[in-house]
This record gives C-alpha cells, sequence and structure tokens, in this order.
C-alpha cells in the first residue's frame, strides 16, 4: 500500500504518519524531517534548505527531487507513507511520473488531516514551548499557513479529482483520529 498524509502545519501529519507505518508496515518518509537532516548535516544545500524552512517558504523543487524522492524510494520499492509532500502542483505531477518511471505502484490513497487555521496557530504556539523548531514562531507559522493555502490545497484539488482522496477530522484526539484513518482505509 502506497500512502500519502497531508494536512497544514499543525494538523499532527507527522504523528499519524508514524503510527499508520507501523500499523501497516510501511516506510516512513517525512520530507520535512528529511531536510531538517540535510540542515544538520552543515552542508551548503541543508544552509540554503534551513534558511526558506525558518522563513516558512518551500525549498526549491530541485530540492525535493535530490534530497527525498530519490534517496527515499532507493529503499521504498512499495509500500510507503510519505509526510508532507508534494506539497506543490508541479511536485505531485512529477511523482507520478517518478513513480511510473521507476516502476513503483501508484499512489493508493492520500489522507487529508483537515485542521482549521486558529487550530494549527494554537498548536504550533504550543509545540514552541517544548520543541526547538526554528519555524515554530508567530511569523513564520502564518507565512506556512498561507503557502498552504495557496500551494498544497491545489494538490489536494488534484487527488480529490483522482478519486484517491480520503478526508479526515484532524481536530480530535491522537487515538481518534488514527482509527478513523483505519477505518476509512480499510473501506477503500
Ligand atoms: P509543517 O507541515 O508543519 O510545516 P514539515 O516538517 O512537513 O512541517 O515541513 C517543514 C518545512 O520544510 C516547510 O515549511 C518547507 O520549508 C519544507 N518542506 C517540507 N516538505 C517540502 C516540500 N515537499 N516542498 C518544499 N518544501 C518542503
Amino acid at each position: 500500500m502506497n500512502l500519502i498524509i497531508l494536512g497544514a502545519p499543525g494538523s499532527g501529519k507527522g504523528t499519524q504518519a508514524k503510527l499508520i507505518a507501523e500499523k501497516f508496515g510501511l516506510l516512513h518518509i517525512s520530507s520535512g524531517e528529511l531536510l531538517r537532516q540535510e540542515v544538520e548535516s552543515g552542508s551548503e544545500k541543508g544552509r540554503l534548505i534551513g534558511e526558506l524552512q525558518k522563513k516558512g517558504e518551500l525549498v526549491p523543487f530541485e530540492t525535493i527531487i535530490d534530497v527525498v524522492l530519490e534517496p527515499a524510494f532507493q529503499k521504498a520499492k512499495d509500500g510507503f507513507i510519505l509526510d508532507g509532500t508534494p506539497r506543490e502542483i508541479r511536485q505531485a505531477e512529477y511523482l507520478d511520473w517518478f513513480l511510473k518511471e521507476k516502476k513503483l505502484h501508484q499512489i493508493d490513497k492520500v489522507i487529508y488531516l483537515a485542521i482549521p487555521p486558529k487550530v494549527s496557530l494554537e498548536r504550533l504556539l504550543r509545540r514552541a514551548q517544548t520543541e526547538d523548531r526554528p519555524d515554530d514562531n508567530r511569523e513564520t507559522i502564518l507565512e506556512r499557513l498561507d503557502v498552504f493555502e495557496k500551494e498544497t490545497t491545489p494538490v489536494i484539488d488534484f487527488y480529490h479529482q483522482k478519486g484517491i482522496l480520503i478526508e479526515i477530522d484532524g481536530t480530535p484526539d491522537i487515538q481518534t483520529i488514527l482509527k478513523d484513518i483505519v477505518n476509512r482505509l480499510s473501506l477503500a
């Protein structure tokens, strides 16, 4: 089974992706994490990624191919959950082409964790007090929400039109959301 999980910043997609990966034995590919690892490596590419993440902007398309898609799919074969990518239409179109090219199965389902922007902001401001993510400050959070609205909402429509979108309410507690996702996947 090949899945994508998308949602606004703070929707809990990283948390759910981890749980779903464990439950179904899938490889968890988090673009945000892979990019942060590149930042930590201290490379020149990492420095540029870090600057963009700090501003809440998208990392260039070529970097996503280099740092996320190419290395992750060397390990993935089939059976993955892609967390946080695609974030703009051309990434979604590229991913379709890429999976065909590598003779991997296409995406079965796309989970969209829906939460209102107000909840995003509250959750991320709360997270800022316990975790040390340079992009969890008010100004950057508002920019990330804006980028999500402008760039990622069309990606959600793209998968909706393909008939593979599962929309999940991201506002209840972690276990309730997980149950909802598992139910919807088994109905599908
Ligand atoms: P969140 O969804 O809460 O913003 P992520 O860890 O998924 O957290 O992403 C953090 C940052 O990493 C984004 O704001 C963006 O700068 C960068 N990023 C992650 N995935 C992508 C992607 N597919 N394309 C471009 N930039 C990305």
